[in-house]
């Protein structure tokens, strides 16, 4: 086999396994809102209750981010129940994956979930729990605040919120791990009760429009077209699972715009994600190009940068440039000592 195909062999064998394994596992309709889809938009949260079997399979990619969501989310909790032990004062990780069940005034279940953990510190009596979150969405996450700024983020500390308010926890703890390190951040129930009491208020509309379309066999035409409450934030359609396939909000793009998949909505995810790092690496690079050029060798902090003249002078026209011209751009190339990382750049 040519190298390409080997190459094609490798991923297809992985993206195969992933979609078989999950199509083995099947669908399931759940019965009241997911504590992890309490979502923004009462609708969707209506849809997911009778008309999930209709959401277009997952892709690979999406599973793909699941399987790695899932694999460190098991390393990391097992670690960190060892560092519990070891540490003094120590901690426990306790009621893993405990299910978690919110009723409204009338006795109904309208929100349930499994928690990922709680935490037993010692000499506390309170044991907050704690929701495990790993990918690109929550990479640039730092405080609790900003998970308030992202597409995909935004509903994140619902879950956990919804947890606290079911166990009348008033601490709660997003954990982080991240490839530089472990990042808990800590919410208070106080602080969002206002987003939770609009959650608990989203969650007991889309139950009562459930019943009703149950009541009445189970057909969404039997819901008017005008009642039916689309999320009033029209950006978060696009990537919706029911998005011109079950719901067609009015949605208003002028005329003739197509309508993208997965593929290119996590593409676009990720060039926003990188957007500010994208624009802060490019001026750190101006900083370290400016201050370098001429340095054979040097350490700053963790860092060795190295640097030579070399050829590649022929488009600078410049008069002014003559001894450039003759020695060629400067080269530099700079090692983190710490970790395996290498970037090579030419001034
Ligand atoms: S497409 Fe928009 S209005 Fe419809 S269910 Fe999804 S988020 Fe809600």
């Amino acid at each position: 086999m040519k190298p390409q195909e080997c190459v094609d062999v490798l991923t297809n064998a992985w993206d195969t396994r992933l979609v078989n394994e999950n199509n083995k596992r099947g669908s399931w309709t759940p019965k009241n809102v997911y504590a992890s889809r309490v979502s923004d938009c009462i609708w969707q949260m209506v849809l997911d209750m009778v008309k999930s079997d209709s959401k277009p399979p997952f892709g690979a990619m999406s599973l793909n981010r699941m399987l790695f969501g899932r694999e460190v989310e098991d390393f990391f909790l097992r670690e960190l129940a060892r560092a519990g032990k070891e540490f003094t004062p120590s901690f426990e990780l306790v009621n893993q994956q405990e299910r978690v069940v919110i009723k409204d005034r009338k006795g109904r279940v309208i929100i349930t979930g499994k928690k990922d953990v709680a935490v037993r510190f010692e000499g506390m009596k309170a044991t907050p729990p704690a929701e495990v979150k790993f990918g690109q969405a929550v990479s640039r996450i730092e405080h609790a605040d900003d998970f308030k700024g992202g597409r995909w983020t935004k509903h994140m500390p619902r879950q956990l919120l919804s947890y606290m308010y079911a166990k009348n926890e008033p601490l709660g703890f997003m954990f982080l791990p991240k490839i530089g390190g472990f990042l808990p951040i800590p919410f208070l129930l106080e602080d969002h009760l206002e987003e939770m009491e609009l959650a608990l208020a989203n969650a007991t509309a889309a139950m009562d429009l459930k019943e009703e379309i149950e009541a009445n066999g189970g057909t969404l035409s039997t819901i008017e077209p005008n009642q039916i409450p689309y999320c009033a934030d029209r950006t978060y359609c696009p990537p919706c699972d029911y998005f011109n396939t079950l719901c067609f909000p009015p949605m208003d793009y002028g005329e003739g715009a197509d309508v993208l998949g997965e593929e290119v909505s996590d593409a676009l995810e990720i060039m926003h994600i990188n957007k500010a790092a994208r624009k802060a690496y490019n001026h750190a690079e101006k900083v370290y190009k400016s201050k370098v050029k001429g340095i054979p060798l040097a350490m700053a902090g963790r860092f060795l940068v190295t640097g030579k003249w070399a050829k590649g002078w022929e488009n600078c026209q410049e008069k002014s440039h003559k001894t450039r011209l003759e020695q060629g751009s400067w080269r530099t190339k700079w090692e983190c000592v710490e970790e395996p990382e290498t970037e090579e750049s030419a001034t």
